[in-house]
């Protein structure tokens, strides 16, 4: 009793300090399901994520691992670099070896995006790759495919167009299987770029436009920003100026879902590199300056300064033109991974402009050829590289064919394989169903003929004795007289009835009195021959057709059956002897006549039973 109030205390107490901790649960913001929230919203979702702060220091380190890495994603998306490579390294510290992989997969994502614009493109690539590998293991497809694109994009940048291509295909199938319509977006996103930098202007706007229209139709202001930018920088590189200035100023206002003034920079960037392309010079370094004031993206700097270069040269300000260049080049100088490409190269190109500019033609022509010579290298490289990539590529694709033909064929196989194996159990059940048909037939034919046989039976049998009936043995007479010749004919017939019959009844009882005549039955069977036919004609009245037998053959048959007769016990364990009288007659000139030679029979029987019984009478 005291035990059990004792359990009943304990389960109540914790019952009651649970309550308020599954209360505080409750009230958690769920950070795990919160992309769609921060897409829709990222400035209201930062505020939220920021207010949290103090609360958040007091979670367990796992949700508070959770809430650093919304606070980065939100960052990332209102474009508060320096904020979201902070929370990055913070949250990257606190990962241990039992980090879910939900949350190291995310942060490599996180942190690959950082390493692509700092520029180190091939950290960025491992990051990406190590973020794939932690999401398949932890089968998280989404973000599996949003990492592919992620990869791809980085690809691109590097100039690896083909295998971007492929693993970009890969990332649109795989997103396509999950019917996800923001992954199909920036996946569309990414081919809008890489088609971009491969100069296929009209692509390139197909696809952006096709990831814009799906974001503006999700509401996700970061992404359609993006994508207009995507569009934007498009029509600069297809020299659609007017259409690109357009398309800047539309990103600089859909911007405005974030209070940071630093994305100016992108719009400033894209403008002024347009109108220096389009050669509107004076506006053009206005507009770099203010985006080169404003905190850019290193290499994008690196484009600001060669266009700003250009355009004073052309303005006749070489001074600071060479100050531009220099710019420049010092930034290439710390990005390794794009030196010797094209960007770079641009920097000789624009020098040699500039001692042209000076008048120093001979250094000007060198540092030209040098270019040139260079920039032929470079597309004899990348051509033969890219013939090596392509080939690779094409490989791949052929094994991918191959192997998707031998999953055909085997699903093919397999289908004609169950086919077969159907149409054989078919055939099974079919014959198997013939087969008892057949059976069934079979079992009434046999029934119907037992049946018969055995109504035969009874209409030709005696069932006491199991000798032939009345009936039988005189139709067997009358046909065999009529159909044989009468004169030719021997038969014979035997006539047999039990002497004192009923007083064997009277003193032993009918039983034994049937046991006795089927006694006398089996002994006839055993004298007679197998042609003879042997009847019980009446109660205890036996008679016996002997075909082709005369009278004396007829007569030495009957005295073998009475000597028997004489010999055997009938009565079983009593001394009473049953005995018989038989009359024998035999066809004959005189008679001819079934009826007649039954009387004759008959006749000599009687005789036989006067003379005082178990004796034969020959008539
Ligand atoms: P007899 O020597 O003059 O032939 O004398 P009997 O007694 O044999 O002849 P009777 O005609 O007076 O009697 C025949 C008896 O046979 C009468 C009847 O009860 C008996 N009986 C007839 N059919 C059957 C039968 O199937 N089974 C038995 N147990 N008795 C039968
Ligand atoms: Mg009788
Ligand atoms: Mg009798």
């Amino acid at each position: 009793m005291k035990k059990t109030l004792q359990s009943y205390y304990a389960t109540l107490i914790i019952l009651l300090l649970s309550l308020p901790l599954t209360a505080m649960a409750d009230s958690r913001v769920n950070f795990i399901d919160m992309d769609h929230d921060i897409y829709l919203e990222p400035w209201l979702s930062y505020q939220k994520i920021i207010g949290l702060q103090a609360e958040a220091e007091s979670y367990d380190e796992l949700d508070y691992l959770w809430w650093l890495l919304r606070k980065a994603q939100t960052e990332n998306l209102i474009y508060f670099y320096d904020d979201f490579n902070r929370s990055v390294k913070l949250a990257n510290s606190l990962v241990t070896a039992n980090t879910p992989l939900k949350i190291q997969a995310r942060l490599n994502l996180f942190q690959g995006l950082i390493y692509r614009r700092n520029g180190d493109y091939s950290l960025s690539q491992e990051a990406f790759i190590k973020a794939l590998i932690q999401a398949k293991e932890a089968k998280l497809s989404r973000l599996y495919v949003y990492g592919k694109q992620e990869l791809a994009y980085t690809k691109t940048l590097t100039e690896i167009f083909e295998t971007s291509l492929a693993d970009i295909q890969e990332a649109y199938v795989e997103a396509f299987a999950l019917k996800d319509q923001f992954l199909i977006a920036s996946i569309n996103e990414t081919y809008g770029a890489i088609y971009g930098y491969l100069n296929d202007y009209e692509k390139s706007i197909e696809y952006y436009q096709r990831a814009l229209e799906a974001y503006q139709h999700l509401n996700y202001p970061a992404h359609v920003a993006e994508a207009v930018y995507g569009l934007a920088s498009t029509y600069r590189y297809w020299k659609k100026y007017d259409l690109a200035i357009e398309y800047f100023e539309k990103y600089q206002q859909q911007t405005g879902y974030t209070p940071n003034s630093n994305l100016s920079f992108f719009s400033a960037y894209g403008i002024g590199m347009t109108l220096a392309e389009k050669g509107d010079c004076i506006d053009a370094i206005a507009i770099i300056d203010k985006a080169l004031a404003l905190k850019g993206v290193v290499d994008y700097n690196a484009e600001l300064y060669k266009r700003k270069a250009s355009c004073l040269i052309e303005l006749g300000d070489l001074e600071k033109a060479e100050e531009a260049i220099d710019s420049a080049a010092n930034i290439f100088v710390n990005i390794p991974e794009l030196i010797g490409t094209t960007w770079h190269l641009e920097v000789m190109k624009i020098s040699s402009e500039l001692a042209y500019a000076r008048g120093q033609h001979d250094i000007g022509y060198s540092l030209l050829k040098q270019y040139h010579l260079e920039f032929t290298d470079l597309l004899l490289k990348n051509s033969s590289d890219r013939l090596l990539k392509v080939r690779a590529s094409m490989e791949v694709e052929r094994q991918k064919v191959a192997q998707a033909l031998a999953e055909k064929r085997l699903q093919v196989e397999i289908l004609e394989l169950e086919k077969r194996e159907n149409n054989s159990t078919q055939h099974i059940y079919v014959n198997l169903f013939i087969a008892c048909i057949v059976l069934i037939v079979l079992i009434v034919i046999i029934a119907q003929y037992r049946t018969n046989k055995k109504m035969h039976v009874l209409t030709i049998k005696d069932s006491l004795s199991g000798l032939f009936n009345r009936r039988y043995i005189f139709d067997y007479l009358h046909k065999a007289v009529s159909g044989g010749s009468p004169e030719k004919m021997q038969l014979s017939i035997v006539l047999i009835d039990i002497d004192d019959f009923k007083k064997i009844n009277d003193k032993y009882g009918h039983p034994v009195g049937d046991d006795v005549i089927r006694c006398i039955a089996e002994l006839g069977l055993k004298v007679f021959r197998q042609d003879d036919i042997f009847s019980r004609i009446g109660g205890e009245e036996f008679l016996c057709v002997l075909p082709r037998t005369n009278i004396v053959a007829a007569e030495k048959i009957a005295e073998r059956f009475l000597t028997l007769i004489n010999q055997s016990k009938m009565v079983k364990g009593h001394q009473d002897t049953v005995t018989v009288s038989i009359g024998i007659a035999s066809l004959s000139p005189k008679c001819r006549d079934i009826n007649q030679l039954y009387i004759n029979a008959d006749q000599a029987l009687y005789q036989a039973k006067h003379l005082g019984k178990n004796q034969i009478n020959v008539f």
